[in-house]
């Protein structure tokens, strides 16, 4: 690709950064990736892949990987309980549209970066570890930006893609310091045995909490549950297994058996949840932001990423036919901002449909959920498909 004959420079290597390397990298471009991390270890819980994310997956050529490490839910089965465990409402997930992927996919964080890795590594994508930008410079006239790196060494490249996260270090020195929005949700996560009969998706609404439990393997599942918590509240790391498990005692039926596995607090990954909404443009020249730098969203929809990894292939794809970076960068910006915020509003919504603390609209909340989750389930996946064939 003439229009990147310098190669590009990626900040970042979480699902963004690592899905853009591939994304070029399979076009022939040189990429180097700089991460801060001095080695790659992304400990943590699982995640949601849905099928609009599967399709993503499969255009960076790492979903036989992703398929092989993680668990299909068969016909997206998603049970609704309430928190003693009555049965509210069954919904399915569905395929991405002209497809027969899987609808739903959970897997560990880790095994995602594995396969996404070694896809990078087979591609010939540089990683450089412990690394982090320490100045950035568009030299128009050079065609290039050139960025000075931690260690004193120079990069130039066609393009730099800030894809550094919810607290980018390159958003703030583009566009100056943008704080995360704290939301005021907080998400408990732990990871246990899978029973055998245990293969769906199960979603269980409380009262001003809600808690899921997800298969991420053969032999794992994932539990997630999400409370309220303003004001930002700091929780003792030691005591993180007994305050989850206080938090969500009144949950019944299938948690009670997790919540009790829960002895050590290293079981818990706590999160406050927050939000970047970057105002548009996410670029300047030729130095632009991707996922979570730009558009952080809630994680109720199960999205972020996937948002993440189509930031990747629509990027990749519109270089692909550009004529001129800066402007291609732009235009990026504009087509995507309008589908990740509509992604971020309706997580939004649901994480305070989930958060009500008032037990009688509780009830009149399960008893809607029973005439209409999966309306709203089909109608979400039918507008983020109306966004790919406006876009096309
Ligand atoms: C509790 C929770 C649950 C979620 N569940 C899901 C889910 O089920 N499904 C889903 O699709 N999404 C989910 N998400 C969202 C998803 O995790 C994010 O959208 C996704 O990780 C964004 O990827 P990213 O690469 O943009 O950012 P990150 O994953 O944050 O990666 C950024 C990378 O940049 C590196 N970095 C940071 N600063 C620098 C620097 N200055 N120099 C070099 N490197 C740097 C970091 O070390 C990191 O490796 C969830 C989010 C949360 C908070």
């Amino acid at each position: 690709m003439k229009l990147l004959e310098r190669g590009v420079l990626i900040i970042g290597g979480g699902i963004a950064g690592c899905s853009l390397a591939i994304a070029l990298a399979q076009r022939g471009i040189r990429v180097t990736v700089a991460e801060k991390l001095d080695v790659w270890n992304f400990h943590s819980s699982g995640i949601f892949v849905y099928s609009n994310g599967l399709a993503e997956l499969q255009k960076l050529g790492v979903l036989p990987g992703i398929l092989e490490s993680g668990f299909t839910i068969e016909q997206g089965r998603n049970l609704y309980f309430d928190q003693h465990g009555e049965l509210i409402t069954e919904t399915h997930y569905p395929s991405a549209p002209g497809t027969t992927l899987a609808p739903i996919l959970g897997v560990r964080r880790s095994e995602m970066h594995r396969v996404l890795a070694d896809r990078m590594r087979s591609l010939g994508v540089e990683v450089r570890l412990g690394a982090t930008v320490a100045s950035i410079e568009d030299s128009p006239e050079r065609g290039a930006v050139i960025a000075t790196l931690n260690d004193g060494s120079r990069m130039e490249a066609s393009l730099m893609v800030g894809a550094d996260g919810i607290r980018s270090q390159i958003r703030a020195m583009l566009f100056g310091i943008l704080e995360p929005e704290d939301t005021g949700f907080g998400v408990w996560r732990s990871i246990h045995r899978r029973p055998p009969e245990l293969r769906e998706k199960i979603m269980m609404m409380g009262v001003g909490k809600r808690l899921g439990i997800m298969p991420i393997s053969q032999d794992q599942l994932y539990v997630y549950a999400t409370s309220n918590e303003p004001g930002h509240p700091r929780y003792e790391p030691a005591r993180l297994h007994l305050t989850m498990r206080e938090k969500f005692a009144e949950f019944a039926g299938p948690a009670t058996p997790l919540l009790n596995d829960i002895r050590d607090p290293s079981q818990v990954f706590y999160t406050a949840v927050e939000e970047i909404r970057l105002p548009l443009p996410w670029s300047k020249g030729r130095v632009l932001l991707i996922g979570d730098a730009a558009h952080a969203s809630t994680p109720f929809m199960g999205q972020g990423g996937t948002m993440a990894i189509e930031d990747s292939n629509v990027l990749a794809s519109m270089l692909e036919e550009g004529q001129d970076v800066a402007r291609v960068l732009l235009e990026f910006g504009a087509r995507r901002q309008p589908k990740c915020q509509f992604v971020q509003d309706v997580s939004r919504r649901v994480g305070e449909a989930g958060g009500m603390e008032n037990a009688n609209t509780c009830v009149t909340r399960n008893a809607r959920m029973r005439e209409q989750a999966q309306a709203d389930v089909d109608n979400f996946y039918r507008r983020l498909h109306e966004f790919d064939l406006s876009a096309t």
